[in-house]
């Protein structure tokens, strides 16, 4: 006889006002929806029937119903300085990682918000695996819930009592999460809600590489830290590098950024750069940024380019990164260098790709190999 299997619904990532519906359509007073949020997301609870302050009944007919399911783990990977990376099953033959940089006042966990992305930035190696498909909601809630566990397991302290593993999120691992604009806002409000993370708007930063449309929308949405990834001085030059200028060149990205913190009331806004030899690291491209930002509350980081295989660029040297870095600081311009973590792991910025895992093999051990997905 064929059942078919019930489909239990994921909680995780749920938006506040639809976890309440869910309760009260369960025939529940609506406090109770924010008890389970807190054990949730406070206490990091996966299972209904550990959560002992929810009645026995209530316990029992959500588990009938609900689930909390996060992405599966395929491989953890531990780089010498600390930083973690794991590699997170989206479904049967699609992976994409997420990267934890533990400092010595905060914990940062660097999230993904699409498998692939379809932006092609030349410098990129997520770039070079085409774009496979959004993550939902849960998969991008659920990786800051699975890193606060797997940390705890693993006995990291907490910066101060109280607090998690994971005190900042960066939406800056795979893809373009303005892309994926419907099903990273609620993630991000999870991120922010009282009930749930309770982060402050300062410790999650979205990383756009330019959505003009996307970025007045997200003014009206959310209020979080932007960062934009801004990469040349000029129009041409940007094109190369990041060729969804051709359709929002950089003056037009700016005055985005700009209204963005008006909107928000927000302190500034830091813009990438990635140093790449030769490119964009010149003393006149640095005049010609600080041109662009003169007055503006901005903040350059710059971050030396991470090479992966294939690439035809090379990453700057450590004097004309700091010479680029002056000439920025002697015009007023606020510019810090991003420290490289990880990368004997990969698990640099923009060394994420994807992978697909090897079914045959991923069952017996943990082998993973890398392909080309064409968008
Ligand atoms: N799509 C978003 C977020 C992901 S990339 C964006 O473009 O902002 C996060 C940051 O890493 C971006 O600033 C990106 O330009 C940068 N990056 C990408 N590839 C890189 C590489 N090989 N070396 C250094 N930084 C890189």
């Amino acid at each position: 006889m064929n059942v078919p299997a019930t489909t239990l619904v994921n909680l995780l990532g749920l938006p506040g006002p639809q976890l309440q519906a869910f309760v009260e359509g369960m025939g529940h007073k609506a406090f109770r929806s924010r008890q389970l949020m807190s054990w949730m997301y406070k206490r990091g609870e996966g299972q209904f029937e550990a959560m002992t302050d929810l009645a026995k009944d209530f316990r029992a007919q959500l588990g009938e119903v609900a689930e909390i399911r996060t992405p599966e783990i395929v491989t953890t990977q531990a780089s010498a300085d600390g930083t973690r990376k794991w590699l997170l099953r989206a479904d049967s033959a699609q992976a994409f990682e997420m990267v934890f940089i533990p400092e010595d006042d905060r914990g940062t966990l660097c999230i993904s918000s699409q498998v692939g992305c379809a932006l092609d930035c030349s410098f990129c190696s997520t770039a070079q695996q085409g774009f496979n498909r959004n993550l939902t909601t849960a998969e991008i809630v659920g990786q800051v819930w699975l890193a606060c566990r797997e940390l705890e397991k693993e006995g990291q302290t907490p910066y101060a009592a109280g607090q998690r593993a994971v005190t900042n999120v960066v939406l800056m691992g795979m893809g373009e999460p303005l892309a994926n604009f419907r099903n990273v806002v609620p993630a991000l409000r999870l991120f922010m809600d009282d009930h749930a993370f309770d982060l402050s708007r300062r410790r999650v930063t979205l990383s756009t590489s330019g959505l003009v449309p996307q970025i007045y929308k997200l003014a009206e949405e959310v209020n979080c830290a932007l960062a934009v990834s801004l990469h040349a001085p000029d129009d041409a030059l940007r094109n190369e590098l990041v060729p969804i200028n051709k359709v929002h060149p950089i003056a037009e990205l700016l005055e985005a950024c700009w209204h963005y913190l008006d909107e928000q009331n927000g302190r500034s806004i830091t813009f990438e750069y990635v140093m790449l030899e030769g490119v964009n690291d010149s003393p006149a491209q640095a005049v010609a940024i600080a041109r662009l930002m003169r007055g503006q509350p901005a903040k350059l980081n710059l971050i030396p380019f991470n090479p992966f295989p294939g690439t035809r660029y090379r990453r700057s040297s450590p004097a004309a990164i700091q010479r680029f870095r002056d000439e920025l600081l002697q015009r007023g311009v606020l510019a810090t260098i991003r420290r490289t973590r990880g990368d004997d792991i990969d698990a640099a910025c923009g060394q994420l790709a994807g992978r697909v895992i090897d079914r045959t093999t991923a069952r017996l051990g943990s082998k993973v190999v890398t392909v080309s997905v064409q968008p």
